[in-house]
Protein backbone atom coordinates (compact mmCIF):
# COMPACT_ATOMS: atom_id res chain seq x y z
CA UNK A 1 0.00 0.00 0.00
CA UNK A 2 1.17 3.71 -0.81
CA UNK A 3 2.25 5.25 2.40
CA UNK A 4 0.20 8.36 2.94
CA UNK A 5 2.30 11.74 2.43
CA UNK A 6 2.42 13.57 5.55
CA UNK A 7 3.77 16.95 6.61
CA UNK A 8 4.78 18.96 10.14
CA UNK A 9 2.35 21.74 10.95
CA UNK A 10 3.61 25.11 12.59
CA UNK A 11 0.67 24.27 15.25
CA UNK A 12 2.26 21.54 16.58
CA UNK A 13 5.05 18.43 15.34
CA UNK A 14 2.90 16.03 15.47
CA UNK A 15 2.06 14.63 11.54
CA UNK A 16 -0.40 16.88 9.63
CA UNK A 17 -2.21 16.45 6.56
CA UNK A 18 -2.81 18.42 3.37
CA UNK A 19 -6.67 17.50 3.17
CA UNK A 20 -9.51 15.83 5.40
CA UNK A 21 -9.26 12.57 2.53
CA UNK A 22 -5.61 11.81 3.40
CA UNK A 23 -6.18 12.27 7.43
CA UNK A 24 -9.00 9.97 7.10
CA UNK A 25 -7.30 7.32 5.70
CA UNK A 26 -4.15 7.76 7.68
CA UNK A 27 -6.92 7.45 10.35
CA UNK A 28 -8.12 4.70 9.37
CA UNK A 29 -4.53 2.69 8.94
CA UNK A 30 -3.67 3.58 12.74
CA UNK A 31 -7.40 2.48 14.25
CA UNK A 32 -6.56 -1.25 11.83
CA UNK A 33 -3.20 -1.24 13.27
CA UNK A 34 -4.36 -1.19 17.14
CA UNK A 35 -7.48 -3.04 16.84
CA UNK A 36 -5.15 -6.11 15.82
CA UNK A 37 -2.49 -5.16 18.85
CA UNK A 38 -6.36 -5.02 21.15
CA UNK A 39 -7.29 -8.44 19.55
CA UNK A 40 -4.20 -10.06 20.57
CA UNK A 41 -4.15 -8.97 24.10
CA UNK A 42 -8.34 -9.65 24.27
CA UNK A 43 -9.55 -6.33 24.59
CA UNK A 44 -11.72 -4.77 22.01
CA UNK A 45 -11.75 -1.52 22.86
CA UNK A 46 -8.03 0.17 22.95
CA UNK A 47 -8.02 3.11 25.83
CA UNK A 48 -5.67 4.94 23.07
CA UNK A 49 -6.22 5.43 19.75
CA UNK A 50 -6.77 8.48 17.28
CA UNK A 51 -10.44 8.30 16.59
CA UNK A 52 -11.61 11.47 14.90
CA UNK A 53 -9.11 14.06 12.46
CA UNK A 54 -9.47 17.88 12.51
CA UNK A 55 -8.49 20.95 11.03
CA UNK A 56 -6.14 23.61 12.34
CA UNK A 57 -5.94 27.21 12.30
CA UNK A 58 -2.99 26.59 9.51
CA UNK A 59 -5.43 24.88 7.27
CA UNK A 60 -3.98 21.10 7.98
CA UNK A 61 -5.72 17.92 9.09
CA UNK A 62 -4.41 16.44 12.54
CA UNK A 63 -5.57 12.94 14.09
CA UNK A 64 -6.69 13.43 17.57
CA UNK A 65 -7.16 10.22 20.49
CA UNK A 66 -10.42 10.26 22.34
CA UNK A 67 -9.11 11.79 25.38
CA UNK A 68 -8.91 8.93 29.02
CA UNK A 69 -11.78 11.25 30.76
CA UNK A 70 -14.04 11.22 28.20
CA UNK A 71 -13.36 7.47 27.20
CA UNK A 72 -14.75 6.57 30.99
CA UNK A 73 -17.56 9.01 30.30
CA UNK A 74 -18.19 6.91 27.07
CA UNK A 75 -17.89 3.74 28.79
CA UNK A 76 -19.96 4.42 31.25
CA UNK A 77 -22.62 5.61 29.04
CA UNK A 78 -22.74 2.20 27.52
CA UNK A 79 -23.05 0.61 30.63
CA UNK A 80 -26.10 2.34 31.42
ZN1 LIG B 1 -1.82 22.12 12.68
Amino acid sequence: MKTVEFHTCECSAKRAFTDERAAQKALGRAQAKRDRTADRRGQRRALERENRVYQCHFGMWHLTKQSRRSYEGYADYCAA
